[in-house]
């Protein structure tokens, strides 16, 4: 599909511990395709920000997964000096963008604002990846739990996710939604998103009455899940509450999946109500249209 003009504002290259390619093979993708902006966006966990033994996990003990996310700080100050020579870089037509996915600020913010105060990041994308005190989503079992647990679980995400939106300091709420990829994509437990209506609608008027935007993360569309973060139902709902600001991204982790849905997300913006989206330069949003 032909994604020329568009954006793809979440990626991640070798600098996530999830990530494998260099930043510039991911901008040699978003070249290839003709995109007007990438951004790349490496995990700051800010609850996994040091060494598993700073928070008493012995790391030869542990299964190496279990602990892939932890000592982000080290793959973000690697990140720094040459992502900085990267985005000075001329690339023609096409903007490339540093930016971070800040994974958790409130469950460490001394470490959240330390990482969005360098004045060299252009974009930062809020992310909750866990409820507090608890695992990433990616690794509960929701199988073994009662259908009041996930409510309750769910509730208490869409809860934590408003108290982020309240703090506020991020441009783009990424993939409201990220623990249905498991629930309903992994688990095949059906989820109605209206139980939390109350809350989604007060994220969507902070975030609104900050001039913050959401993403239509798109790699859910690649997963069991096969629906958008958000969905059509909940962009539409942002829409009509008076939200602008939307952003689309891949959530690539490696440079061939740059762009990946990146039309299908363009589409669904248009069905929802926007004939734009936005790229972000200096946390100003730059709206190319759809
Ligand atoms: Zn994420
Ligand atoms: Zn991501």
């Amino acid at each position: 599909m032909d994604i020329k003009g568009l954006i793809d504002c979440h990626t991640h290259c070798k600098f996530s511990p999830d990530g494998r390619d260099e930043p510039s093979e991911l901008v040699k993708s978003a070249q290839q395709l003709d995109l007007k902006a990438i951004a790349i966006t490496d995990h700051c966990e800010c609850n996994t920000w040091f060494e598993p033994e700073h928070y008493g996990i012995d790391s030869s003990k542990a299964d190496a997964d279990d602990i892939i996310m932890y000592n982000c700080k080290s793959f973000h100050l690697a990140s720094i000096q040459p992502m900085k020579e990267l985005v000075r870089q001329s690339f023609g037509e096409l903007a490339v963008i540093h930016g971070v996915e800040l994974g958790q600020p409130l469950q460490a913010p001394e470490i959240a604002d330390e990482i969005v105060g360098d004045e060299e990041l252009d974009y930062v994308i809020g992310s909750l990846h866990n409820n507090s005190g608890m695992l990433d989503f990616y690794y509960l079992r929701f199988d073994e739990m009662s259908p009041q647990q996930i409510n309750s679980l769910l509730g208490d995400y869409f809860e934590q996710v408003l108290q982020m939106c309240e703090w506020g300091a991020f441009d783009i709420l990424g993939h409201l939604t990220y623990p249905l990829r498991y629930i309903c994509g992994k688990y095949n437990i059906s989820v109605d998103t209206d139980c939390y209506k109350d809350t989604i609608v007060q994220i969507f008027k902070t975030l609104i009455s900050n001039n913050k935007g959401i993403e239509i993360n798109t790699s859910g569309l690649f997963t069991d899940l096969k629906k958008t973060m958000p969905d059509a139902k909940l962009v539409k709902l942002y829409r009509e509450l008076g939200g602008e600001i939307i952003s689309i991204g891949s959530d690539a982790h490696c440079a061939e999946d740059v762009g990946r849905g990146a039309a299908l997300g363009a589409e669904l913006a248009k069905e929802c109500g926007f004939d734009r989206a936005a790229y972000f330069i200096k946390h100003k949003p730059v709206f190319v249209k759809l």
